[in-house]
């Protein structure tokens, strides 16, 4: 029997750390999803990480043969994906070399990426999209996350902080962002807005019924139109061949999705891109940033 060899696929999220055992088939084994705050402990919470992961592949792996591990995180990094630039939902990685930190714990090689990078290479997998033009990721969770792949490469940029499509100014606003900037666009089509506008205008539903209960009114068709702009635009600058859409508020109930359609044609340019917009909805379950881990390991061993 030839013999598989694993990829240790690792999911760093503000709440949640997601991992398990990834073969060459995709197969995804033991499985695991723990609160970030019981592995990231103490002063030096890399090494803790570094300590949970090693008692991890004792108790797991056992005659497994593993190639590497692959973790994602909700981070800006540096452009060789070593050093982590700011990372506010993670306890003790900002400002960190966490590569230099891990690697030496581990006799293969560790990749470190941003997990929507590694979300858009399981979708790529899922639903069996060629790596090669260029494919667009917007993933609308409590921000605007983007990935922009060209000739099968995700584009990092000249400091590694491309694709920050959820950081573009918008006319006229000037409310302050997470990031310190005055009126990105995140703040009006992410996750956040959605809550903030919950509370403000429809305090009688729930956050989570609010497409199913609230879709046909005039704020929320006004919530669409904005968020298809940044979609829009970055469609008019690259004519992808295929755009994923993903995260948590496309998976929100009865989210409208042939209304973003209709509004992301009605501002891309005709008659091209707007004639080819190739739309995929990417289905987010909770293993998805483990085995798009995996997947970009072994494009990148
Ligand atoms: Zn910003």
């Amino acid at each position: 029997m030839e013999k598989h060899t694993y990829i240790l696929g690792v999911d760093i999220g503000g709440t949640n750390i997601r991992l398990g055992l990834v073969d060459e088939e995709n197969r995804l084994s033991d499985y695991r999803k723990v609160p970030q705050k019981e592995i990231l402990q103490g002063e030096d919470t890399l090494e803790s990480l570094a300590e949970y992961l090693k008692q991890y592949l004792a108790d797991c792996a056992g005659e497994k043969e593993v190639a590497a591990l692959a973790a994602g995180i909700p981070a800006a990094m540096s452009k060789d994906r070593s050093t982590v630039w700011n990372a506010p939902n993670i306890k003790g990685f900002s400002g960190k070399n966490v590569l230099k930190a891990l690697q030496p714990y581990f006799p293969f090689p560790v990749f470190l990426e941003w997990d929507v990078t590694m979300l858009f290479y399981y979708d790529l997998y899922r639903y069996q999209i060629p790596h090669r033009d260029i494919i667009i990721g917007c993933y609308i969770g409590t921000g605007l996350g983007n990935v922009i792949s060209v000739e099968g490469k995700p584009i990092v940029g000249n400091d590694g902080a491309a694709g920050e499509l959820g950081h573009i100014p918008v006319w006229d606003k000037t409310d302050i962002c997470g990031c310190g900037n005055e009126g990105c666009m995140e703040s009006h089509v992410g996750g956040k807005y959605l809550v903030e506008l919950q509370r403000s205008t429809f305090p009688d539903v729930e956050i989570h019924d609010l497409f199913s209960k609230k879709g046909d009114t005039p704020e929320i068709d006004r919530y669409l139109e904005h968020l298809s702009l940044p979609i829009a635009t970055e469609i008019n600058i690259l004519d992808p061949a295929v755009i994923l859409l993903g995260g948590g508020v496309l998976a929100m109930p009865g989210f409208p999705k042939k209304r973003l359609e209709q509004y992301i044609y009605k501002h891309s340019r005709k008659p091209y891109p707007a004639e080819h917009l190739h739309i995929i909805y990417s289905e987010n379950q909770g293993e998805n940033g483990v085995l798009g881990s995996a997947l970009y390991a072994r494009e990148n061993l």
